[in-house]
């Protein structure tokens, strides 16, 4: 009897429903995170034990519906269609129970054994309603439980309810059909039966769900009854005479007809069980929307919080970036004059350190750039922010649902256009991951932090949001001429889905923050750390060692001289032999041959250079420039240093050209990795394009910039 018992149960629900809380509180830290076979969305799936029993937990994608339109939807429904889970756990946010339970009914109809889970318990007491829930349960014919998942309050109660359901199988729901109307309901009726007779043809479904995804047209279904069987062939007849007998009797199409069946079930349930107090949730949310989403003040309002934004990630974070570059500079400082010179030592100090070292004190502005993101995401206002934007998207010939991959963008391309798969129409897709790029991502932002720092100081801030504008300007530009040129078609329409406004918590917050952290310093340890030792590499050799010989001894005789005048001209030798060096190095030869394209932008070679190592990750320009012009200066602090070299008049580079860079690095082409995903996801011909349009682009603002801001005088 000691021998654990296995089950395996699905958590189901809308996106935003507090699944993944309700997955949190019941499987603690014992969870893995992958990828459903064959297709890029997360899977999760943790364990737990409970009363003897060993629990697979396995948390499904969100989804509204139960369709097979988009990715995550089929993921859920093939879950638990093929996988048979002991019991569906459907999460439910009580304070939208209208449109949770439409859900829920389509994973009653599939025959699943769910148990409702009405989750966000406090919203709904907060607004004062109440629901019958022992009602709801009957009426549903599942088990109905409570839980808060944020506090993780009932959900001893729902793990019990889980044993409860499977122990006393004979016990759970009876099937309540959803009736669709009279005349309806007759033809569903003759189509289940043909259905039924159909059975040992087909696989083991509820008789009725296939009934009715007949009806609705689902391709995975009809796919189900082809085939030269004749009960199969009965059954495709049915089906097809009953579709046009719901069109004359309603005179709509049978799959609208089926879902307002549904809706009506739930508002039907719903009359019975929940008492609304005066202002809910909802409604509350719907007064602030006609500021926030109103087409005047919305958008203001909107660059507002962005601006607010940037000028926190600046002013705040520029704390702890000076903390954290004294201690760069401390560490170095006192270990590294202790390593034996060599060329290891050298690879060390000046290729690790510089270039990792300049990147990872940008760690505090980005940390508080996804706080600000994830605080807006959680809140709800990015939804609203979507919405503003689907005005604008459909100016460019894309709808807000495109607007979330972009959204993505400003985090990263990678999975922003993977995220690009919930589209429905290739032509939205392939249009939508053309322009993603445009979006600044977040690797290019310790570029923006270091150039503008550098050149623009106090109004670093502003100059940087300018860029990020910029951007959006770019592929409002960009989609417009391709969506009136390549791409000639209209969108699909879609409604934009506007959840509750919420506060968000400290929890979620820092679960969101530490998620992109983490892809940061990831990134960090492997490719920015393996692009700057090669890099320094390539900076480093070949060295012509007779040239070295000659400086070191005029160096060492200078030096033993000891006067003020001789040690300063060691010093002024040192530099020399540095320049020289990188010169005549790989990397100096490549930043030769580029230099008369980088020229008319007025860009050094060393950023010409920075920008070709940028095609590994965006920030390895800054790692880039940290090893050219560490290795140039020999020694000094990362980032003081590299921000002093970069603006040294030496070098003659304007604030005019550092903000052409600035562009530059917005619009060109993305990293490596971008452009193996968009190769991956729409073909060869389109990764060309991509990268030869951005180059393109990139360069020939860049050059406008230089050229008519020199013309203006600036
Ligand atoms: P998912 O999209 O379904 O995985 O939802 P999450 O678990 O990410 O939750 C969405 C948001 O709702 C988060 O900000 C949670 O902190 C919050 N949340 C989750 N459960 C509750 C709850 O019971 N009450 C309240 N007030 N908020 C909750
Ligand atoms: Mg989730």
């Amino acid at each position: 009897m000691a021998e654990k018992r296995l089950l395996r149960i699905a958590l189901a629900g809308n996106p935003n429903s507090g699944k993944t809380s309700i997955f949190n509180c019941l499987t603690g830290a014992r969870q893995h995170v992958g990828n459903w076979p064959g297709v890029t969305v997360e899977k999760k799936t943790g364990h737990y034990s409970h009363r003897g029993y060993d629990v697979e937990v396995v948390d499904l994608p969100g989804t509204y519906s139960l369709t097979a339109y988009s990715i995550e939807e089929r993921v859920a429904r093939s879950f638990i269609v093929d996988e048979h889970p002991d019991v569906v756990v459907n999460v439910v946010d009580s304070g939208n129970l209208a449109r949770n339970l439409y859900l829920t009914v389509q994973l009653l109809e599939l025959g699943a054994d769910v148990i409702v889970d009405l989750n966000m318990w406090d919203e709904l007491l907060a607004s004062g309603a109440t629901l019958d829930t022992a009602k709801l349960s009957v009426l549903l014919g599942a088990p109905v439980v409570s839980t808060v998942g944020q506090r993780c309050e009932g959900v001893e109660e729902l793990k019990d309810a889980i044993l409860r359901l499977v122990e006393n199988r004979e016990e759970r729901h009876r099937h309540v059909p959803v009736s669709y109307g009279g005349h309806v309901d007759d033809v569903v009726t003759e189509l289940v039966s043909a259905v039924e007779a159909a059975a040992p043809a087909l696989p083991a479904l509820p008789a009725r769900w296939i009934a009715t995804k007949l009806l609705e047209g689902d391709p995975e279904v009809a796919g189900l009854v082809k085939g030269d069987d004749a009960r199969l062939a009965r059954v495709r007849e049915t089906a097809r005479r009953a579709a046009q007998h719901i069109t004359t009797a309603t005179g709509s199409d049978p799959e609208k007809v089926v879902s307002e069946g549904r809706h009506g079930f739930v508002a039907g349930a719903l009359r019975e069980t929940l008492t609304e107090a005066g202002v809910d949730r909802m409604e509350l949310s719907r007064h602030i929307d006609n500021v926030f989403t109103n087409r005047y003040f919305g958008y203001p309002i909107f660059l507002l919080f962005m601006w607010v934004l940037f000028q926190l990630t600046f002013r705040v974070g520029a704390y702890p970036m000076q903390w954290i570059s004294t201690f760069v500079n401390w560490l170095c400082g006192s270990v590294c004059a202790r390593l034996p010179e060599s060329v290891v030592t050298d690879l060390f100090v000046d290729g690790i350190v510089g270039g990792v070292g300049s990147v990872v004190v940008f760690l505090p502005n980005i940390l508080i750039l996804f706080l600000g993101i994830s605080f807006l995401e959680d809140s709800g206002y990015m939804s609203r922010a979507a919405f503003l934007m689907d005005r604008v998207m459909h100016a460019l010939g894309l709808h807000g649902k495109s607007f979330i991959p972009m959204l993505m963008g400003f985090g990263c391309s990678v999975p922003a256009i993977m995220a690009t798969r919930t589209l429905e129409s290739r032509r939205d897709r392939i249009l939508t991951m053309l322009l993603i790029p445009l979006m600044s991502c977040s690797a290019r932002f310790p570029v923006y932090l270091l150039v503008g720092g550098a050149f623009f100081g106090e109004r670093a801030g502003s100059v940087v949001f300018a860029v990020y504008l910029l951007g959006i300007v770019a592929a409002i530009l960009i989609g417009r001429l391709f969506s009136r040129t390549i791409f000639r078609s209209s969108p699909e329409p879609f409604v934009m889905e506007l959840p509750p406004y919420r506060l968000p918590t400290v929890k979620g917050l820092s679960v969101h923050m530490w998620e992109r952290a983490k892809l940061y310093l990831q990134k960090m340890g492997g490719v920015i750390l393996v692009a700057s030792a090669v890099l320094w590499f390539l900076g480093a050799f070949p060295r012509d060692e007779a040239v070295r010989a000659r400086y070191e001894v005029d160096i060492a005789t200078m030096r033993s001289e000891g006067t003020p005048a001789a040690l300063a001209a060691a010093e002024r030798a040192e530099e020399d032999l540095a320049s020289e060096e990188i010169a005549n190095s790989f990397v100096g030869r490549a930043g030769r041959a580029i230099a008369p394209v980088m020229e008319p932008l007025g860009f050094t070679w060393e950023m010409g250079v920075s920008l070709m190592t940028g095609f590994v990750a965006k920030e390895v320009i800054v790692s880039t420039l940290g090893v050219l012009y560490h290795t140039e200066r020999g020694g000094g602090g990362p980032t003081d240093s590299l921000a002093k070299a970069l603006r040294d008049p030496a070098n003659g580079v304007t604030p005019l050209a550092a903000f052409g860079f600035m562009m530059f690095v917005l619009l060109y082409t993305p990293c490596v990795a971008t452009v193996a995903v968009i190769r991956r996801e729409a073909g060869n011909g389109w990764m060309w394009f991509s990268i030869g349009y951005q180059l393109s682009l990139a360069w020939l603002v860049s050059f406008g910039v230089y050229q008519i801001g020199r013309l203006a005088g600036l």
